[in-house]
């Protein structure tokens, strides 16, 4: 087993040479894919470096929405997914022909609104919004909309609730959510704060009320790395988010303990969408120079709405 994944990395990185390729992971893409990604992070971080990269080819090694995003702001660029299949449910929860059709209905009952939409939605519904925003920077955006303006968010309920408690803006909440963060067990992190006093808990925005209300931070992953880094003294942490940050936390900051916070119907909280990218589907779509994610009319628009809020 050992022999093949040696192989498997080495040919993975003789193919990204020959295809003039970088490889963009996010945080929830199993261990074995961020360690030989040239760039990790989550969704704001990755948009931001797929700018700034100088090869012709970008393999986004993370889900559909991401790669679309990457493409919509590297137009000249071919852009890689290692499975077209790896989805998401939240994006898949705020189709755009609905979307589109609450904001009529909104205009038509004379409401004056602007759309926050979260950076986990497809480029039709981007195309459909004034803002993008990702855990990283809602807050700044959502300050930048005028306050006699309605704030529609979609398309995940408990960032928008959160965001409500950080802004004080009330919001007209779309009633998405992920199916990762929303399954932690708040009995099972109870029990395990008991059984870890000295613990402290962080959690992802994404998850429900009842779960941040136990947490000692709420942040994006980037925002729970800068705060872990703060505990000079080895802590323990308990950690709801997707189950293969934790492999980026103990690789970035190796000095503490992480313990997963466990979710109802499963023990670790995977994404199983992240988990269809491998090492073998990496090393076939560099091998192929396929799937590749097409330009689409849309992403014209998309692609104004996400340089304005997240490079503006
Ligand atoms: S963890 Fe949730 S939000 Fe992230 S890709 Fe998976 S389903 Fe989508």
């Amino acid at each position: 087993m050992a022999t093949t994944s040696i192989d498997i990395y080495d040919e993975i990185e003789a193919l990204k040479a020959e295809q003039d390729a970088t490889i963009l992971a996010h945080y929830y893409q199993d261990g074995e894919i961020q360690e030989l990604a040239d760039f990790t992070g989550d969704s704001l971080k990755l948009a931001r470096v797929a700018t700034t990269v100088d090869t012709g080819t970008i393999v986004f090694c993370g889900v559909h929405f991401m790669a679309e995003t990457a493409k919509i702001l590297n137009p000249g660029k071919r852009v890689l997914l290692p499975d077209p299949l790896a989805g998401c449910s939240l994006a898949d929860s705020c189709p755009a022909p609905l979307l589109a059709r609450r904001q009529e209905a909104l205009r038509a009952a004379g409401r004056t609104f602007q759309t926050v939409t979260y950076i986990n939605s497809t480029a039709s519904v981007k195309a459909l919004s004034d803002w993008i925003v990702t855990s990283g920077n809602a807050e700044e955006i959502i300050r930048r909309v005028p306050e006699d303006c309605e704030i529609l968010f979609a398309p995940d309920r408990h960032l928008g609730s959160y965001l409500q408690e950080v802004t004080g803006r009330p919001m007209i909440l779309w009633e998405g959510s992920c199916m990762v963060h929303e399954v932690f067990s708040v009995n099972d992190l109870l029990k395990l704060k008991r059984r870890k006093p000295e613990a402290r808990t962080i959690a992802h925005p994404e998850c429900p009320a009842n779960i941040r209300e136990h947490a000692d931070f709420i942040g994006g992953t980037e925002a729970m790395i800068r705060f872990v880094d703060r505990f000079d003294a080895p802590t323990e942490f308990l950690v709801a988010t997707e189950a293969n940050m934790l492999w980026q936390l103990q690789h970035a900051v190796p000095r503490h303990a992480y313990l997963p916070v466990p979710g109802i119907t499963c023990a670790c909280n995977n994404c199983p969408h992240m988990a269809r990218n491998t090492l073998e589907k990496l090393r076939d779509c560099l091998k192929n120079g396929s799937p590749e994610i097409a330009w689409r009319p849309d992403f014209d628009r998309a692609g104004e709405v996400l340089r304005r809020s997240l490079l503006g």
